[in-house]
């Protein structure tokens, strides 16, 4: 009697604030004609979670529904003769599954993910172990009050160019705050690249630390920060930066994923970032880590409208991809985020350039797994690190020499 009291009180405790995703299914749509995209584009703003965008007639959009609509929603699809399939028969048992791996295995591999915390003290660690090419700073803390760290790696005294990654943005794309760590573990504790001499990295892995917790502790799903609302909570961060705010592929409405915030910066993660951008002087080239989708965009993202040296950033970028490619295959679609995919204002990487001056700036769309999106299984980390690392590499040769 005791042991079922206890186990069903702990059944209680364990899911009173926590989202289930029991039972919801992930589907993949093939829409064949731009009547089916109107049709898709009507749904958006509905009970349907769109996970990508609905892009050109003919790419396949990913769509996650709960238990309740997802007879309605299969109707519809019917109805339009849209054909699809199923991705995830039930999106809870990813979520466990990734979480028990978690728990299984702790410290710095790259066969799971790391809680905030953890991150933060592998920086620590690092910068304990090697005081002369690393130090930590912080650049404020979160809205909840949890520490913002960026680590630094200068291999050399004296002034020169910068790289600065940014990472972790959209809470739950966690193969973005993975890949920053792979990039710091090479850096530091693989040291054996040219460029080191000639550059220095200063890398925020985890830029959104209270929504990125609230995707361990209470919703695998969640996207924006953590700051209360009248209705909703959260800001897409990115979404949140004064440069052409709120012009295009923004939403003022605070329940809306791509809520840009009640003004430009009203949120101090986005404060934060642009503080320490203006206060880094040098800052040759900005990286903003995201996934998913296999984009490699470059500025600007607000509108039909390309940045003065889009040219070379298009040069960089064919070059990045050519090697990223050589790795394992995997090919990223190259362009200004309002060409090859939708106008969207207010992004850091707009902000890096339009706001702080930046000359070389990307966003990565990284890959998703295949079969699981943002929810990238553990054993998929190391090979997305790998292939990634290759084409940054090229991006810090580029800096070396083209930009001293
Ligand atoms: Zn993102």
């Amino acid at each position: 009697m005791l042991l079922i009291l206890t186990l069903s009180l702990s059944l209680v405790i364990g899911t009173c604030h926590s989202t289930t995703y029991e039972g919801h299914k992930v589907y993949k749509l093939y829409p064949t004609t731009p009547a089916h995209n109107e049709f898709l584009t009507s749904l958006k703003s509905t009970e349907f979670d769109f996970w990508s965008p609905i892009n050109n007639v003919g790419k396949p959009v990913t769509v996650m529904a709960s238990p309740q609509v997802q007879k309605k929603f299969e109707k519809k699809l019917k109805k339009h003769k849209i054909s699809y399939e199923l991705e995830i028969d039930n999106l809870q048992s990813t979520i466990d599954q990734e979480k028990k791996y978690h728990e299984d295995k702790l410290g710095i591999a790259f066969d799971h993910y790391l809680r905030h915390s953890e991150i933060n003290n592998y920086l620590d660690q690092l910068a304990q172990n090697y005081p002369n090419i690393v130090s930590v700073g912080t650049i404020g803390t979160s809205y909840e009050n949890r520490t913002m760290k960026t680590i630094t790696i200068s291999a050399k005294p004296g002034p020169k160019p910068v790289i600065f990654i940014e990472a972790g943005m959209h809470a739950r794309e966690w193969i973005a705050p993975a890949l920053s760590l792979y990039i710091i573990n090479q850096l530091v504790e693989n040291p054996s690249y040219g460029f080191l001499q000639d550059v220095d990295w200063v890398i925020l892995p985890v830029m959104n630390p209270d929504g990125y917790e609230y995707t361990w502790t209470t919703d695998r799903m969640w996207r924006k920060t953590r700051s209360p609302g009248s209705s909703c909570n959260g800001t897409d961060g990115n979404r949140n930066f004064g440069f052409h705010w709120m012009e295009k592929g923004a939403s003022g409405s605070e329940c809306s994923e791509t809520y840009a915030g009640s003004e430009a910066f009203s949120e101090i993660e986005t404060q934060n970032l642009r503080n320490v951008l203006n206060k880094t002087g040098n800052i040759t080239a900005f990286i903003s880590l995201h996934s998913y989708g296999q984009y490699l965009f470059y500025p600007y993202s607000y509108d039909y409208v390309r940045a003065d040296n889009w040219k070379e950033l298009a040069f960089l970028a064919h070059k990045v991809n050519d090697v990223i490619k050589s790795v394992n295959g995997t090919e990223y679609t190259i362009g200004n985020s309002a060409e090859v995919l939708y106008p969207a204002a207010g992004c850091s990487d707009d902000w890096a350039m339009g706001g702080a001056g930046v000359r070389l700036v990307y966003v990565f769309e990284l890959p998703g797994g295949g079969k699981y999106g943002f929810d990238l299984p553990p054993e998929k980390i190391l090979g997305v690190c790998e292939e990634t690392w290759e084409g940054i590499k090229v991006i810090a040769d580029y800096v070396v020499q083209n930009c001293k």
